[in-house]
């Protein structure tokens, strides 16, 4: 009898451009995807369906009403479990291809810890929303000599590009220092156009297979701009900007946001009325219980525990992997006597 496992790359090893030689390849592969949201959570729906031998899911966040319009991996029953994403991403793959290990890191991609969360990989694919984690990425790949796609997207608008280091610029290169918080528009304020998510993560997968079976072409480094909606469609190859810029730092060996250590400064997060700060520790939610219970409404499971001041609107959570936010507002005094008063740190 013919098994089903034999049958199923039929399809994808038919193409001339991948064939047996390229499904191979892949059975070797590691790849992580850092960010498991909007884009993050449709680069895995596709990536899921090759013979990738491992694929390492890395995200901090749990899911909320809000992502089940654009994401993919989100289910209803998600919202209430307060469910993290990398494990409906786990789910989802063991489910449609139990041939990849799939490692599943509820984490918070920091300088102190990207190494061991990264190391191994043969490529990082980023379905992130913010600039510092993929400042810090591009850093360890640089470093590491690990191939990196940066892809990011707002409204109807894309972007993406390739980072191989050695041969083409880097993400610094581009943009030669993170945007400040507000000064970029977000999906979160902004919104999306849904089309463009999988239009993009398409591009960003297409980008990695060839990565991955050794097959650069003459685009490999330069920006992709797509854009599709009301304003219409068009997309863009910016070939001139696969060149270095001798101004950047991570190229020369400088490997700035990497090496700011244990840094825990309050972050805002963008586009939201909301701040953060990672304390660089691992929290048992379950510790908190009757500390927060005593003056608050509390939810907690395995992850994180959220604790609701309803009459001041204001929301703290607290995940194990050490990040603390507080929603309703950016007051980072607050959040700072919170985590003193609760956590002691
Ligand atoms: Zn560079």
């Amino acid at each position: 009898m013919i098994s089903i496992k034999s049958k199923r790359y039929d399809r994808l090893g038919r193409y001339h451009g991948l064939g047996e030689s390229g499904l191979s390849r892949l059975r070797d592969a590691k790849v992580s995807v850092a960010g498991c949201g909007g884009l993050g959570g449709s680069i895995i729906t596709m990536l899921a369906r090759y013979p990738v031998g491992e694929i390492r899911l890395i995200d901090r966040d749990v899911m909320d009403e809000t992502n089940l319009a654009h994401q993919a991996l989100v289910f209803e029953h998600h919202i209430a479990q307060l469910t993290p994403k990398v494990v409906s991403a786990t789910e989802y793959i063991s489910t449609v291809n139990s041939d990849i290990n799939t490692k599943s890191l509820f984490d918070d991609i920091r300088s102190n810890n990207a190494d061991e969360l990264l190391s191994g990989s043969d490529i990082v694919i980023d379905g992130l929303d913010n600039f510092a984690t993929r400042f810090i990425i591009n850093d360890w790949c640089m470093k590491n000599s690990v191939p990196y796609i940066y892809g990011g997207l707002v409204e109807s608008e894309a972007s993406m590009k390739v980072v191989v280091p050695g041969k083409t610029s880097c993400l610094r290169c581009l943009i030669p220092e993170p945007p400040e918080p507000g000064t970029v528009r977000t999906c979160d304020a902004y919104g999306v156009h849904l089309p463009i998510i999988p239009f993009l993560s398409a591009l960003m997968v297409d980008a990695a297979i060839g990565i991955l079976i050794g097959n650069e072409t003459e685009n490999t480094g330069a920006v992709i701009e797509v854009r599709l909606g009301v304003e219409g469609s068009s997309l863009r190859i910016l070939g001139a900007s696969a060149a270095q810029n001798p101004e950047c730092p991570t190229c020369q060996g400088k490997f700035e946001f990497l090496d700011s250590k244990g840094d825990n400064r309050a972050i805002s997060v963008c586009g939201q009325n909301a701040i953060a700060i990672s304390l660089d520790t691992e929290i048992a939610p379950s510790s908190l219980t009757d500390t927060l219970g005593a003056d608050f409404n509390v939810s907690v499971n395995p992850y994180l525990i959220r604790a609701m001041d309803e009459s001041n609107s204001l929301v703290y959570t607290v995940f194990s992997h050490g990040r603390v936010t507080l929603e309703g507002s950016d007051d980072e005094t607050k959040l700072r006597s919170f985590i003193s008063k609760y956590i002691g740190n």
